[in-house]
């Protein structure tokens, strides 16, 4: 079966002492759950994040790294450093890191292979602006982005990989894909799988929604059979909204 996943992407939120306050509300409210939880801190706080979970069932994963093994590339994060902390999972693709950092597929590509080599997971992200959706490109935008970056992959690389349809225009804005629109788009992307890789590693493949998914609108999108859950921004920063959106499994 597949996984069912909430992960909560801080993005730059959360000095210490707010990354402390708001894990040590999570470990009091978290229970056993259908769905895998996990938290995406920032840099300097995943150390500490990763200590202070240690024996609860919350994973604390990356929101970035390099492909490079390592060298001169000022400011940067690679895999071993976040595996020699205990990080096990990276999200690449983020469309802000797209849109602000100008990571290209290419890019993307060659860090998602530096992630699997280190036996890391990653949840790859990618989605498509509201220029694409009005006129009607959005399917073959994310086909491009899900083809250029992962399908020189094996089949088997699937079982470490998670992905996160995130259209960029529901990202942040209040603004959320319908029920339906996600799980039509979950739905083509399962048979993008499906073609290149058969149908059962398209079937084991979790697909996350993400954009503005929030307590009142969790449980709709979750219900829908091509969403395995979701990754979430604004509304995980608070721990009661983030468990209700945990909750609506
Ligand atoms: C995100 O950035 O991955 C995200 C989904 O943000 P938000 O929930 O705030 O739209």
């Amino acid at each position: 079966m597949r996984k069912k996943i909430v992960a909560g992407n801080w993005k730059m939120n959360n000095g210490l002492i707010q990354t402390e306050t708001l894990i040590s509300e999570l470990k009091q409210q978290i229970k056993t759950s259908d769905a895998e939880v996990m938290i995406a801190p920032a840099f300097t706080n995943l150390w500490h994040a990763f200590e202070a979970t240690r024996q609860y069932p919350i994973e604390v994963v990356a929101q970035n790294m390099h492909y490079a093994e390592n060298g001169a590339y000022t400011g940067e994060i690679n895999a071993g450093m976040l595996k020699s902390i205990g990080i096990q999972t990276v999200i690449l693709g983020h469309s802000e890191r797209r849109a602000y950092y100008n990571e290209t597929d290419e890019a993307l590509a060659k860090k998602v292979d530096t992630a699997l080599n280190h036996d890391m997971s990653v949840i790859f992200c990618f989605g498509e602006e509201l220029a694409d959706r009005k006129a009607g490109n959005h399917e073959v935008i994310v086909q491009e982005q899900i083809e250029k970056a992962l399908f020189h992959l094996d089949a088997s690389a699937f079982e470490n990989i998670v992905l996160a349809y995130e259209p960029v225009w529901a990202i942040g804005t209040g603004e959320t894909a319908s029920p339906q629109q996600a799980q039509d788009m979950h739905a083509f992307i399962r048979k993008v799988l499906a073609n290149k890789y058969g149908q059962d590693t398209a079937n084991s493949v979790s697909i996350l929604y993400g954009g503005s998914v929030k307590p009142n609108n969790a449980k709709e999108i979750f219900s829908k059979p091509d969403v395995d859950g979701g990754l979430i921004g604004g509304a995980s920063l608070k721990a009661e909204d983030f468990f209700a959106i945990v909750n609506a499994f």
